[in-house]
């Protein structure tokens, strides 16, 4: 029987472990944390379940235009959402791991690390244990980054692990760091009823992100009462009391009553004995893989975010699912970045999938675009809803879709007849002409296909 090792427990590991077991191999996967990993222990989950409750209160805020008077006194309890969280968390760290032993695992709560290819050293609180392996995989993760000048105290200054710990709505959280997550903290902290600013390296939030998509949620931010500074450098972070204060790189200051550091991640490569194993490194520290997720050495493969490829839990899993079926003799599809769908869950939510304006303008593709805002459509009109937008793109000639962005509440489930026109080649009359409901929101996504047909 083929022995496979799995260190990290998240879902590049965990997904893998069970492709694994179904392919019939044995599998002994060692996790340090908690099965889940930082998916569902720190990052996707509990953010998302911090989320669901500011999304309602954002929309009770908008009420009164449906003609509903709701008291000016409606807040959230931190205290509860929080405990929410971490009990939703804990709870589905739990079910996976009872997934993952009914399906005959063997998971060991420890630290790895890789001895030579083929040999993993386990360390357990009972001892260490080695264990031979036909297939090593690495799904370790990565942690938030901090700097020497700006060191969290789980208090006032926090990484996004630390947030869950609040008990009272901050009054002034300043939020250091414009890309994805920054601004889902952001923009949760301001439903929930914080004063935030947002503090941007960049001249403006979401730099990596669909310009159109930027720009319409800068603007909201900023009604909602956000305060977003652009071109600003955060040089030190410092905590008196129950201030901090945030110094910028030109000598500019801001006073909050907590931080919250965004800065992005470091992956968790280092004392794994990789580089005495021959495993590739970039110099980010990240491990280099191919598209069925093979490392510079055979036998050792490498999923989710220690591989930096794409930051994405479904990606993650999806590379853990690749390595099993290369390592085991299934059926390989290699991972198609080109393919995948994300979702920024601020309010509104900015959904993409496939190839993105800025790597059309690059490659100098020829496409045809089309952007529709939601503002026009009936049920947006009827729902109170003014800020989004469907945006296409279509291969000139063919009329392929390769990609969309919208922007709207719930994009993450309105992206998904797009993703299924990307990854199916659909051309835009497809779309067009699959029937949607009256009154949707999916019908500008099937309207904003109409105005990409060319007469032949
Ligand atoms: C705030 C935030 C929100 C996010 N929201 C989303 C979202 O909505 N959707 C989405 O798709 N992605 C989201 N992401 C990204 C997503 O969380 C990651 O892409 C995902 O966690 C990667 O999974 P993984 O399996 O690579 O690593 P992880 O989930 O980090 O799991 C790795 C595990 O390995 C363990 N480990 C590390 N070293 C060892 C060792 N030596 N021995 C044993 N165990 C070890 C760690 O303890 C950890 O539990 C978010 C990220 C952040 C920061």
């Amino acid at each position: 029987m083929t022995h496979v090792a799995i260190i990290g427990g998240g879902p590049g590991g965990y997904e893998a472990a069970l492709v694994a077991r179904r392919l019939g191999a044995e599998v002994t996967l060692v996790e340090r944390d908690g099965v889940g990993g930082s998916t569902v222990l720190t990052d996707c989950v509990p953010s998302k379940t911090l989320i669901a409750t500011s999304d309602l209160l954002t929309e009770v805020g908008s009420a009164a235009e449906l003609g509903v008077e709701v008291p000016s006194t409606v807040r959230a309890d931190l205290a509860s959402v929080n405990a929410r969280v971490l009990r939703l968390a804990a709870a589905q760290s739990h079910d996976i791991e009872e997934r993952l032993v009914s399906a005959g695992c063997r998971v060991l709560r420890g630290e790895g690390r890789v001895e030579a290819p083929g040999r993993v050293v386990i360390t357990t609180p009972e001892g260490e244990e080695t264990l031979d392996a036909d297939g090593i995989l690495l799904a370790t993760g990565a942690h938030p980054r901090v700097s020497e000048d700006a060191r969290p105290d789980g208090e006032r200054i926090l990484t996004w692990e630390q947030v869950y710990g609040l008990q009272e709505i901050p009054e002034h959280m300043i939020v250091v760091g414009s890309g994805v997550t920054g601004a889902e903290f952001a923009s949760a902290y301001t439903g929930l009823g914080a004063q935030v600013t947002l503090v941007s390296s960049r001249d403006r939030v979401l730099p990596g992100e669909d310009p159109d998509a930027a720009n319409l949620i800068e603007n909201v931010f900023t009604r909602r009462g956000m305060t977003v500074m652009g071109n600003s450098r955060m040089a030190a972070v410092a905590r008196e009391g129950d201030r901090v204060t945030v110094t910028l790189t030109d000598g500019r200051t801001l006073e909050g009553s907590h931080c919250l550091l965004a800065l992005g991640s470091i992956p968790n490569t280092a004392d794994l004995g990789l580089e005495a194993a021959g495993v590739g490194l970039d110099d980010g520290g990240f491990v280099h893989v191919d598209k069925v997720s093979r490392t510079s050495v055979p036998g050792i493969y490498a999923a989710g975010d220690c591989t930096g490829v794409l930051m994405l839990a479904s990606v993650a899993a999806q590379q853990g699912r690749i390595a099993m079926a290369h390592l085991l003799g299934d059926t390989v599809n290699p991972l198609r970045l080109a393919h995948v769908s994300s979702n920024i869950f601020t309010s509104p939510e900015i959904a993409a999938v496939g190839i993105s304006q800025k790597q059309i303008e690059e490659r100098g593709m020829l496409v045809d675009t089309t952007i529709l805002p939601l503002a026009a459509n009936p049920r947006a009109k009827m729902q109170g809803v003014h800020d989004g937008f469907v945006k296409l793109f279509a291969r000139q000639g063919t009329g392929t879709v390769v990609g969309g962005v919208v922007v709207g509440p719930r994009a993450s489930e309105l992206i998904h007849p797009v993703s299924l026109a990307v990854s199916a080649q659909l051309t835009a009359d497809h779309v067009a002409e699959a029937f949607t409901v009256y009154p949707s929101m999916s019908g500008s996504v099937a309207e904003a296909a109409r105005r990409l047909h060319r007469l032949l």
